[in-house]
């Protein structure tokens, strides 16, 4: 408003400037509310057998629909969450709530189902991350090999050494490993390799790319390097019939996308998959 006087700019940038901390704190503090009172939903994207169609399991997405600020997106909310130091607080509902919907299908007798969970590099690093997360399975009743963690090759980057340790006790555990965004720091892929983990799951970035020759290439190398390797390969964000067709040419066994699926409600899952 104050712009259009040339005399009150500085006024108008230091309002601008103003708005835009007020807008961060009320962010802030509405993503520290909702934590607390745990407000973030799950949703649940299938993971899908291309050979069959079959649903062999999932991956839990936080969800935040705020009543002052409607939706964020998980991608702003994480963020925040990190910077704040709360992601720990937000990861774990969203384990708590995945357990309880395993613990549920299980008191009825039907079928478990694998669920990988997002970490992030913070939470991933906190002293106490394994003992808690056998902490929550015990809780829960839920044996770890339901659970999937999936980190991004960036968080091994950060201390490779601390990551093996990391992993190879959570593997010791039962849990599985699964390596997110797979391709997106390429050097890094011969350490990687060496990683206690079952599952690469390859880049939207690249899926997307892989009805073009240098695309195709990369995505082809990564699927067959993983098969030699004795690892799990998920293609991330088909969108498209000729994605799926190109992809399961190259032999990836399993995709996860739009193409069959958007991420659904947790109390969505059980009609889909009855
Ligand atoms: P991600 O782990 O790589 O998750 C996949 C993202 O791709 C999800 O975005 C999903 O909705 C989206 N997606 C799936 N299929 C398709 C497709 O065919 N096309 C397109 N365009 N997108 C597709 P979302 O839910 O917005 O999450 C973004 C990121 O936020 C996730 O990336 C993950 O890194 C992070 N995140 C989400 N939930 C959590 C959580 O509970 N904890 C932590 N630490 N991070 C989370
Ligand atoms: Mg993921
Ligand atoms: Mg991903
Ligand atoms: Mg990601």
């Amino acid at each position: 408003v104050a712009k259009k006087s040339p005399g009150n700019t500085i006024v108008s940038y230091k309002e601008e400037f103003g708005i835009e901390i007020e807008k961060t704190m009320e962010l802030q503090n509405e993503l520290i509310r909702a934590i607390q009172n745990r407000e973030i939903a799950v949703h649940l994207q299938p993971k899908v057998k291309i050979g069959t169609g079959e649903v062999e399991g999932f991956e839990a997405l936080a969800r935040w629909h705020s009543k002052l600020l409607g939706v964020v997106s998980p991608t702003v909310f994480i963020e925040v969450a990190e910077s704040l130091g709360q992601i720990k607080e937000l990861d774990s509902l969203i384990i708590e709530q995945v357990l309880q919907w395993l613990r549920k299908r299980k008191e009825r007798n039907q079928r478990l189902y694998q669920v990988a969970v997002n970490i992030s590099p913070s939470h991933f690093y906190t002293p106490t991350f394994v003992e808690d997360l056998i902490g929550l399975t015990n809780l829960y009743g839920i044996d770890p090999k339901y659970l999937k963690l999936e980190i991004t090759e960036s968080i091994c980057l950060v201390d490779i050494e601390r990551a093996n340790s990391i992993l190879q006790s959570l593997q010791k555990f039962g849990f599985e490993n699964s390596v997110d965004d797979f391709g997106v720091g390429f050097s890094s892929l011969s350490y990687l390799m060496n990683l206690p983990i079952s599952e690469i799951k390859i880049a939207r970035n690249f899926v997307n790319k892989v009805h073009d020759d240098k695309g195709r290439i990369i995505v082809q190398s990564i699927i067959q390097m993983a098969k030699n390797m004795g690892l799990h390969t998920v293609a991330e964000g088909i969108e498209t019939r000729e994605q799926l067709q190109l992809i399961h040419k190259m032999e990836c066994p399993t995709a996860q996308g739009f193409y069959f699926y958007k991420p659904m409600p947790i109390e969505n899952v059980d009609q889909l998959i009855k």
